[in-house]
């Protein structure tokens, strides 16, 4: 059924990149006989599912939709593909995505951008559009992507699904490949909060191939049906600046669907958010330029054709390989890392990283979790990222927040715009309590 619905809709959607439709029939194959012998099934298992382009898969092209990794295939499955492929996952295929994870809209791939199921000429967002694309338009049953300043919970927002970025360590990020490694989480993109939840009890596991995975620290699918009585939800200020119209009366309306549950509405304010924006893209772009370094034209993908010593090599394959986006942060990255702006830059981003760590512990003295928007609007224009860099990066402020501090949250649908198109409400936990952002989003579903 979803191989036939990508037959039919990938062509206008572009959220397949790779569809591996022969080895998911013989996976679905080996479950139908399981079941006729009248065992039992695993929470994922035989359920079709899409993974982002950067989690490698063995012997399965994942190139992060870039030229410089065209033709790449992993020796070995990332963590989280192992433990799905081991529990019985059918694999449908690979999706688009911002090339190496780096946009807001998807159309950094050099595939073309995925498009919005809700409305073809809106994009998907990004940077995991392609998988919030093929959930929304039910091309897969859920996506795994990667968030490291919004690429799960900002293309859930746009596409109406449910999206959520685990604890920072929660999930292995072995095998995923690296954009800016102290923000980079992997988590799924489903249709619901309760497949959320069971893919986060399925995820979120120690691995001692990722030093900085410690797994798990709460069950998300038991606590699901707890009351909300009592609960304290932070509104922090900050979040709710600049909102356009549509967005800001459905966050409205969820905060009073939110009352009607027993919980308590505290206002606060976490003025530090201000620094969120220039922090991310300071720190981001720092450790991508180092994560990049890697492609020289020797170890992975491409390698330009003519060249006349190794030097002018890798020059070649890097200026052909990598589209402009890349490039840009590389350069962003290399400036605020290199002698004489360090200090001035990269150094002040790391301070201030910490001064952001500790609103955040302040403000959970006050509350239990967060709500505030996901994005400040509904799905951008197609092109609309293409227009001013600066203008796209700023789109991102409600959700680099977390990254930077490694807390968990979750983009879950609460309504639509003027226009149609749907809203996502953040929900934003302490660190390693995955389980009450889950429980909060699934009352109010
Ligand atoms: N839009 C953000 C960026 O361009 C987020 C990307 C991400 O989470 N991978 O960096």
């Amino acid at each position: 059924q979803y191989l036939d619905a990508i037959a039919e809709k990938n062509g206008g959607l572009n959220a397949y990149t790779l569809v591996t439709a022969q080895t998911a029939l013989e996976a679905a194959k080996k479950v139908d006989e399981k079941l006729a012998r009248g065992e039992a099934l695993g929470p994922v298992e035989g359920v079709p599912m899409t993974l982002k382009a950067n989690i490698s898969t063995k012997g399965l092209e994942t190139d992060c939709c870039s030229k410089i990794l065209e033709g790449y295939k992993p020796v070995y499955d990332a963590a989280v593909w192992q433990t799905l492929r081991e529990q019985g996952a059918v694999l449908l295929g690979k999706c688009n995505m911002d090339e190496f994870a780096m946009g807001s809209s998807c159309e950094t791939s050099c595939h073309g951008g995925a498009k919005n199921p809700h409305d073809l000429s809106r994009v998907a967002g990004g940077s995991s559009g392609g998988a919030a694309s093929a959930v929304a338009g039910g091309l897969a049953a859920y996506g795994i992507g990667s968030d490291t300043g919004g690429s799960i919970r900002q293309p859930a927002s746009f596409c109406g699904i449910v999206g959520l970025k685990p604890t920072y360590g929660a999930v292995s990020r072995y095998g995923l490949i690296a954009y800016a490694s102290s923000f980079d989480q992997i988590g799924p993109l489903t249709s619901c909060v309760e497949d959320a939840a069971l893919l986060f009890d399925v995820l979120a596991q120690k691995d001692p191939r990722d030093s900085t995975c410690v797994g798990a620290r709460c069950k998300a699918v038991p606590n699901l049906q707890n009351s909300l009585k009592g609960k304290k939800i932070g509104i922090a200020a900050e979040y709710f600046d600049g909102l356009r119209e549509g967005v800001q009366t459905a966050l409205e309306q969820a905060q009073s669907v939110y009352r009607s549950l027993g919980a308590e509405l505290v206002p606060i304010s976490i003025p530090e958010i201000k620094y969120a924006l220039p922090v991310y893209y300071i720190l981001a772009c720092a450790e991508a330029s180092s994560n990049l370094g890697r492609y020289d034209g020797i170890r992975y993908g491409r390698k330009a054709e003519h060249y006349t010593g190794v030097n002018d090599m890798i020059e070649k394959t890097r200026s052909a390989g990598f589209g402009k986006e890349v490039k840009r942060r590389i350069l962003l990255g290399t400036y605020v890392l290199s002698a004489g702006y360090y200090d001035a830059y990269y150094k002040k981003a790391q301070l201030l990283r910490r001064k952001i760590r500790r609103a955040f512990q302040t403000a959970f003295t006050a509350c239990d979790f967060l709500l505030a928007p996901t994005v400040p609007m509904t799905a951008f224009p197609e092109g609309f990222s293409g227009q001013d860099a600066v203008e796209t990066y700023q789109t991102d402020i409600c959700t680099v927040p977390v990254n930077i501090v490694g807390l968990p949250a979750l983009s879950v649908p609460c309504g639509c715009d003027e226009s149609g198109m749907p809203v996502g409400m953040q929900l934003i936990g302490k660190a390693g309590r995955e389980d009450m952002i889950l429980n909060a989003a699934y009352q109010y579903e």
